[in-house]
């Protein structure tokens, strides 16, 4: 047998190096199915000993090691490369809620721990912890905090990075970064966890976390709102915003092409209006109030907006079911995509205001590129943030749409640059985009994360090909 493999088995016990093809298999592939990898083992360690055990030895024989949560990442970057020279270090058997204090409005977990346990574990103490999309049930917190993700309630909220107080971190060498405190104010120098949160596993692995939690709200109020167009949802958030002020907690866009793919394939969803608009947003308002109250608030921002024409149609969950049923919709998009075919997929985020102006220009510039082409359009409107999808003409071979993906990527990210966007807003760099790194980065921003990552992981062990490919700059290129 392997001798790393012995070595794995004598840190953490044969039942947690899993070897055979069929153990593998799972941990070896992506959500989306777009990437397929190979590994010398797959690796469970039930501790941050273990993790730092695992490090040491992979340092010493010069294994690279690629963490892994719930394995749902949407840019492929939890899968490894197919050389089965890496080891896959999944951190799912780390899943204790180490500490939750109800008066300091905190939790402690491992970081394999799942984001829906996380969401009960407060919830159950009467407090509320408020990252939320599609995936929660099986991706986990690690995953979270280096994907740095973002969801359905950052409008409110923030991302993982505003949620997060303390890590502890594996480094490459072995040694445990102990940032694991749970301080609202620190002015001690650099933050270290900045550094960790978003980094995709590239500086270290993230072993346990000290969350923020919040009060819960007792009130929602939710709508499902038709719209004519990406300028007019606009304007109704900054309407919603007045009316609303911070008890505005979500504002999802759909286009009226998204929309039908998701009452297509998800079999469950039901369009809570009379005919398919050209577009809609799921609006969600939470607060302490009391929910009639809330819901009042709600409709009065809508009549109001449909004497101005920025509505055109809107139904208001009368509970709680319903409510549940308007986010099925939302929540169907992923899966929809992915049983019409391989799209073209961009996470893009930009000022609130160019966010009109930029679906215009792209979809005008993939159209004249791609006879055919069908952008599916969703997102975070309230954060800037639009998944830009692109499916191919009807009929059109796979394999022809997929040769074409590069240009129109090229044309969705041009048009990001000149609104001075980001190419990711909250999916990650991972092995998808690394090849724009180079093209969208600026040379003195690669070279100082080039050069963060040559301090923490000097030998390229960590997640090798995600985020930063290979020796990106001559040390001395600058802005
Ligand atoms: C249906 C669906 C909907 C989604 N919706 C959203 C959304 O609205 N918003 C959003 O932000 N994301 C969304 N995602 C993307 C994905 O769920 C998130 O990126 C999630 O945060 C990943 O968590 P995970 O545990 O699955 O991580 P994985 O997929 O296992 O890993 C993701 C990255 O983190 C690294 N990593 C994992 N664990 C650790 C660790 N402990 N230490 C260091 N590095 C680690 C991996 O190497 C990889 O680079 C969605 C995904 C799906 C499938």
């Amino acid at each position: 047998m392997d001798d790393l493999v012995v070595e794995l088995a004598g840190l953490l016990g044969e039942a947690h190096v899993l070897v055979s093809a069929q153990d593998q298999a799972p941990f070896l592939s992506d959500w989306l199915g777009k990437y397929r990898g190979a590994a010398r083992a797959v690796v469970r360690p039930g501790s941050t000993e273990e993790v730092a055990a695992v490090m040491r030895l992979c340092t010493r024989h010069g294994v690279p090691v690629v963490p892994q949560g719930g394995n749902t990442s949407m840019s492929g970057g939890a899968t490894p490369d197919g050389s089965g020279r890496a080891i896959v270090l999944s951190l799912t058997r780390m899943n204790r809620i180490r500490a939750l204090d109800a008066i300091g409005n905190t939790i402690t977990v491992d970081a394999g721990v799942v984001l829906a346990r996380v969401q009960q574990a407060a919830q159950q103490a009467g407090r509320f912890f408020p990252l939320s999309f599609g995936a929660e049930g099986s991706c986990t917190i690690g995953g979270n905090l280096a994907a740095n993700a973002g969801g359905v309630a950052v409008l409110r909220y923030g991302t993982m990075r505003e949620l997060t107080l303390g890590l502890e971190v594996v480094l490459a060498d072995g040694r445990i970064w102990d940032g694991l405190t749970a301080l609202r104010k620190d002015s001690t120098g650099y933050s270290l966890r900045d550094l960790f949160i978003g980094s995709e596993g590239t500086l270290g692995v993230i072993t346990g976390a000290v969350l923020k939690l919040f009060a819960q709200p007792h009130a929602r109020a939710t709508a499902f709102v038709a719209v004519p167009d990406v300028a007019a949802a606009l304007s109704l958030l900054a309407v919603a915003r007045d009316r609303c002020g911070d008890r505005l907690t979500a504002f999802e866009f759909m286009t009226g092409d998204c929309l039908s793919l998701i009452l297509r394939h998800v079999g469950e969803a039901r369009l809570p209006l009379g005919a398919m608009p050209p577009a809609a947003v799921l609006i969600e308002l939470s607060d302490q109030d009391d929910e009639p109250g809330l819901r009042d608030r709600l409709e009065a921002a809508l009549l109001g907006s449909i004497e101005t024409g920025l509505v055109l149609d809107a139904a208001i969950a009368q509970d709680g079911t319903q409510a549940k049923a308007f986010w099925r919709i939302r929540e169907g998009v992923s899966e929809a995509l992915v049983r019409e075919g391989k799209a073209a997929k961009h996470d893009v985020s930009m000022p609130v205001s160019a966010m009109a102006d930029f679906v215009a220009a792209a979809d005008a510039a993939v159209h004249t590129a791609a006879l055919g082409v069908r952008p599916i359009v969703f997102g975070h409107l309230g954060d800037g943030n639009l998944h830009y999808n692109l499916l191919p003409a009807q009929g059109q071979d796979p394999a022809a749409f997929a040769a074409l993906t590069p240009a129109l990527t090229r044309i969705v990210h041009d048009e990001i640059a000149c609104r001075r966007g980001s190419i990711s807003a909250e999916h990650g760099i991972g092995q998808l985009r690394v090849a724009e790194m180079p093209l969208r980065k600026a040379p003195l921003d690669l070279e100082l994360m080039r050069s963060l990552k040559d301090l923490l992981d000097p030998a390229g062990l960590l997640n090798p090909g995600k985020l930063l490919a290979g020796k990106l700059l001559p040390a001395s290129t600058s802005n």
